[in-house]
């Protein structure tokens, strides 16, 4: 009997793609915890099937293809330095990680530095050989040759690791950046080091930059991985000559903003009726998650989740995964033509271009304009009736009032152009400002 228990713990185990030594540490470390006894059992019990997973061609790792971003944990609160709520933050990683989520990406930056000391924590019950850890230098916040070393032992320290799985130089958003912190101060052959002691075990770069950027960096050294931002909608754009370039390479693809900022998880009304009329018991944020996972050479797809609805629907995605048949890529591609026909501004709540120095809240200001865009609610005078046009610009000038009652909208920007260099998707946002500002 006690046998049979073994056994089928064993099989639900590697199901859940854990090894040995997470069987033996399972015993004692999920005692105290309800919701992840109740979780274990489930798993144990095999009522849980796990995320798919796929190889890593380079080095005979499994790779969940849903990885867990770790910039947009739930907070308390909200603006950028609203603390992390630790206990939402873990629940939602217990529930990744029992459905076998083993793929965890954070940076130095996420969370105003706390991102990492709260991803390593909620993962040391677990075995470490069961999950994957990726970090990275922040390109942008290195200052002198010794602020490398000392980033990285402080990264390895806040996560409670002695190595890092996955690492990357972070978002790579111009030459001559990369020049100076990686060739100039050294910092590649650092890290380089660190992967010869076993502290790294994978070494890639997130990328921002354009393509001669790309050009000189991709064929500079022998990257094990690469991460790029990639959607239906960036593939016309960067998307798919990054990707051909890798794949070429044989170097696997990391993807982030496979949502674009969360956009696309809800398109225009028109467009998401394109979907829902050819599946409705598909959500959309499903379809762009079945886009990247049928790219051969996507290796995992990062989607920063908050809220554990969006968890779940996105492990379904990637639970018994099935690639877009022909007939579904028509559709799709026949709703991103309808979505494109709306004007919206590509930012992705990435929060890069905070704080603005005259607390103009970039992000809300955009995030409230592309709602109107969606709604139909910009005006244009152009196109729209007399009675049309003042309808829409009172809605317009309604919908920015109430969002930015205490503050912080478009009108409070002075051009000053603080912002302009710490955007990754180049939006010219003092003009962008200006623009929307104007309308009301
Ligand atoms: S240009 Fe405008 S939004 Fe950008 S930092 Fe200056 S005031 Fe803030
Ligand atoms: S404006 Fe650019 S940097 Fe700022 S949140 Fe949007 S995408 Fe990120």
């Amino acid at each position: 009997m006690k046998d049979n228990k073994d056994i089928s713990r064993r099989k639900a185990l590697k199901l859940m793609g854990l090894g040995a030594a997470a069987l033996a540490a399972s015993t004692v470390s999920f005692k105290n915890n309800p919701f992840l006894t109740n979780l274990q059992a489930k798993a144990l019990n095999g009522d849980i099937t796990p995320v798919d997973k796929r190889l890593n061609y380079k080095n005979g790792e499994m790779v969940s293809m849903l990885g867990f971003g770790c910039m947009r944990f739930p907070t308390i609160g909200k603006g950028r330095t609203a603390p992390i709520d630790v206990p939402k933050a873990e629940e939602l990683v217990d529930y990744a990680y029992a459905h076998g989520i083993n793929y965890y990406d954070t940076a130095y930056i996420y969370h105003g530095g706390k991102s990492e000391g709260v991803i390593g924590n909620a993962l040391k019950k677990y075995p470490r050989n069961t999950w994957l850890l990726a970090d990275k230098m922040p390109t942008f916040a290195v200052n002198s040759k010794e602020d490398i070393p000392r980033i990285f032992e402080e990264q390895l320290q806040r996560c409670g690791v002695d190595y890092f799985d996955y690492y990357l130089l972070h978002s790579i958003s111009k030459q001559s950046s990369y020049e100076k912190v990686y060739e100039e101060f050294g910092g590649y052959e650092y890290l380089a080091e660190q992967k010869r002691r076993g502290r790294i075990k994978n070494l890639g770069f997130s990328f921002h930059a354009d393509r001669a950027c790309w050009d000189y960096v991709i064929d500079k050294h022998p990257w094990d991985f690469v991460q790029i931002q990639l959607n239906y909608i960036d593939w016309k754009e960067d998307g798919e000559y990054l990707y051909n370039s890798l794949a070429e390479r044989k170097i696997p693809a990391v993807i982030m903003e496979p949502l674009l900022g969360g956009r696309l998880a809800s398109l225009s009304d028109s467009a998401n009726k394109i979907l829902k009329d050819k599946n409705p018991d598909l959500s959309i944020a499903s379809w762009a998650f079945r886009y990247l996972g049928s790219l051969p050479n996507v290796l995992v797809s990062l989607s920063g989740m908050t809220y554990m609805e969006h968890l779940v629907d996105n492990l379904k995605s990637y639970t018994n995964f099935k690639p877009l048949t022909l007939d579904e890529q028509t559709t799709l591609q026949k709703a991103i033509l309808e979505y494109q026909s709306y004007k919206r501004v590509n930012c992705t709540a990435c929060r890069y271009c905070m704080p603005c120095p005259f607390d103009v809240e970039i992000p809300s200001v955009f995030a409230t304009y592309n709602k109107l865009v969606m709604d139909g609610n910009v005006p244009n005078k152009e196109t729209q009736s007399d009675s049309e046009y003042a309808k829409k610009k009172a809605a317009f000038a309604n919908a920015f009032r109430k969002e930015f009652a205490k503050g912080g909208g478009p009108e409070t920007c002075v051009g000053c152009q603080e912002c302009l260099a710490k955007c990754p998707q180049h939006l010219p946002i003092p003009d962008l400002m200006e623009r929307i500002s104007k309308e009301f």
